[in-house]
């Protein structure tokens, strides 16, 4: 789409003249004869540059300048008479992008936004790569789950509302059962597709705050805030009970299941992270112990809930 150019001036012959010769060299072009015009159709356009006279009846154009600038991405190129009051720093302090003499030379203004423009694209593209990068750095390149990086940064963020609000906070280790038989039969490529499958079967049992992590090889976490250890067994029982219920297929129409060994774990502040992770994953030992596929929930020692009380399958 053309970029769309807002033109600020009083004098109706400048402003004509200047939307002839922009609207010529390929943009689109909205006018107004007032800052106060100005602030009305930016409101409802997506304009990306204004072109602005710095003397106006009102509102003059460097408070314009400073208005747009502290409420739109736009871009602000601004004119003056040589013999003007105001200086090419003004301009620019208030945030404009560039800065013309009038009477305009044409070729000099259309040089000055398509370096404007320019500028502007690269400055959306940089936004975009880093918005990539960032989401990059989280995620699970296999899974696209998020990854264990994440996985310590959220835990922690976590921790800290639980710690300054009280709010209670639980924690899901899944380990998949007898997994390295599964790999040995159908080989691992086909492993792979198990764990991207159990990342969508996971993430489809959670609830919006809840969220879930790859957190090595074969082994998921979920964060579950705001959550009381009963609550998060109920999520876990959830899972379990989905991922048993997803048949594989390995073959010629042969289907597979896996099944999963869940730990659950709530938060008992002001433990530190290590502890509260290492007390899931006992958890979760207890659930391989006793058979796999199933949920064991193992409280804090002080906790006044049952010490290692295990949930069976089911
Ligand atoms: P259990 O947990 O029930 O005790 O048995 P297991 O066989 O799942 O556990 P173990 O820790 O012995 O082995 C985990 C296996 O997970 C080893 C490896 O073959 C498999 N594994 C780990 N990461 C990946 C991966 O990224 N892709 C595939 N295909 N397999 C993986
Ligand atoms: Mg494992
Ligand atoms: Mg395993």
């Amino acid at each position: 789409m053309d970029p769309n150019i807002l033109i600020v001036d009083d004098d109706t012959a400048i402003r004509e003249s200047m939307r002839e010769f922009i609207e010529m060299s390929g943009y689109q072009t909205y006018m107004a004869a007032s800052a106060e015009d100005a602030l009305e159709i930016l409101k409802e356009t997506g304009v990306e540059v204004v072109i602005t006279d710095i003397l106006l009846p009102g509102m003059n154009g460097l408070e314009l300048t400073d208005r747009i600038k502290k409420a739109y991405d736009v871009d602000v190129i601004v004119m003056t008479g040589y013999s003007g009051d105001y200086s090419y720093e003004e301009a620019i302090s208030k945030g404009a992008s560039d800065f013309v003499f009038k009477p305009v030379k044409f070729e000099e203004l259309l040089l000055r936004l398509k370096r404007v423009l320019r500028e502007r694209r690269l400055t959306n593209e940089r936004t975009v790569m880093l918005d990539r990068l960032k989401k990059l750095s989280i995620t699970d390149g296999l899974t696209k789950l998020y990854n264990s990086r994440h996985f310590y940064n959220q835990l922690k963020g976590e921790i800290d509302r639980s710690n300054r609000y009280g709010h209670p906070l639980s924690l899901l280790l899944l380990d998949i059962d007898k997994f390295k038989v599964y790999n040995d039969s159908y080989g691992h490529l086909e492993g792979d597709k198990v764990l991207v499958r159990l990342g969508q079967t996971v993430k489809s049992c959670l609830r919006k705050m809840d969220s879930a992590y790859r957190y090595g090889g074969e082994e998921f976490t979920v964060i579950l805030p705001e959550t009381v250890g009963k609550e998060a067994e109920t999520v876990a029982h959830r899972i379990r009970s989905a991922v048993q219920g997803d048949a594989l297929e390995v073959g010629a129409g042969d289907t597979i299941t896996i099944t999963i060994s869940v730990g659950v774990t709530e938060y008992a502040p002001p433990e530190d992270i290590a502890t509260f992770i290492q007390r899931a994953d006992q958890a979760m030992y207890i659930s391989k112990d006793k058979g796999r596929n199933r949920v064991s929930t193992l409280y804090a020692p002080d906790n006044e809930a049952p010490l290692g009380s295990e949930v069976s399958a089911g």
